[in-house]
């Protein structure tokens, strides 16, 4: 029962593909009616359709995190057609370009910022101030990822947005915690998974041979973030709070 996730509203950002859409299927298996969202919305449908066929509760919302006006409009249909999301999975993200230091671009910092951090706080803004006024208890997930706890190169951006997101997952919980706020916030922090954002690297030479040398050796499958996911969300994870999870077979080496 502690693992059940029955009558529960979740809403998963970045729903469209990868990790996101992976996600939503297992919140759905689990009891939970999810709210879909990403800009690709026919790749949304396509995810909710298959959650509908195997017996679950889907809903998808077209949302740009990197847009206020966009989460803002999304979050209202949200309120008008399902309720007050319960568990938000804070998972919208993108990679920006893999180059060195001296080559990262102004474009690319803001775009990479704009969406995996600043998107990431907004939408963890909306959803706890929605449920601090509807008065209920929920549980946030950020998705960090190792390069948020760990040195990482290449892609400068992209590891310091996903440090904030580390940070932003501490502050809102120590703050939420102070104020006695039911609202508990934590973070996954994966290491290699092959999907749409980093399938070019993972699959090349260079990639494989990184991989290979990680301790576990080998790229993680998305079922091995089922656990760690349905633990920060489930009663079963009751007293976590501010926790960052790595969830990457083992200290990746550089
Ligand atoms: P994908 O590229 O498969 O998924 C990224 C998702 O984010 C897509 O659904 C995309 O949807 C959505 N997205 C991108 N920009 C926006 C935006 N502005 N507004 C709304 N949605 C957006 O990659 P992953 O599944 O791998 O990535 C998911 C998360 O996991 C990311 O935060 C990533 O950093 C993190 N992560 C992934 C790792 C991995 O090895 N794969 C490792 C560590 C962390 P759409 O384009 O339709 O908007």
């Amino acid at each position: 029962v502690a693992w059940s996730l029955d009558g529960k509203i979740a809403l998963v950002t970045g729903a469209s593909s990868g990790i996101g859409s992976h996600f939503s299927r297992v919140l759905a298996r689990h009891g939970a009616a999810v709210v879909l969202a990403a800009r690709r919305v026919d790749k949304l449908n396509d995810v909710v359709n298959s959650i509908i066929r195997e017996g679950g509760k889907a809903f998808a919302v077209e949302m740009d995190v990197s847009s206020s006006e966009s989460v803002d409009a999304a979050f209202a249909i949200i309120a008008n057609q399902v309720g007050v999301v319960d568990i938000l999975i804070n998972n919208a993200g993108v990679s920006g370009d893999a180059v060195q230091l001296s080559d990262v671009s102004l474009d690319d910092w803001d775009f990479v910022m704009n969406t995996n951090l600043r998107g990431a706080w907004i939408v963890a803004k909306e959803a706890s101030r929605r449920l601090v006024d509807a008065g209920k208890s929920g549980s946030i997930v950020n998705i960090s990822s190792i390069y948020g706890l760990r040195e990482g190169v290449f892609k400068l951006p992209y590891n310091i947005s996903k440090a904030g997101v580390a940070q932003l997952t501490k502050t809102m919980a120590a703050e939420f915690s102070k104020s006695k706020r039911a609202i508990r916030v934590n973070a996954l922090c994966p290491g290699f998974f092959d999907t749409e954002l980093n399938s070019e690297f993972v699959n090349s030479d260079y990639g494989k041979k990184y991989i290979s040398k990680t301790p576990a050796g080998r790229l993680g499958k998305l079922k091995e973030l089922d656990g760690p996911l349905l633990l920060l969300v489930s009663e079963a994870g009751s007293f976590l709070n501010g926790v960052l999870l790595p969830v990457d077979g083992g200290h990746v080496i550089q």
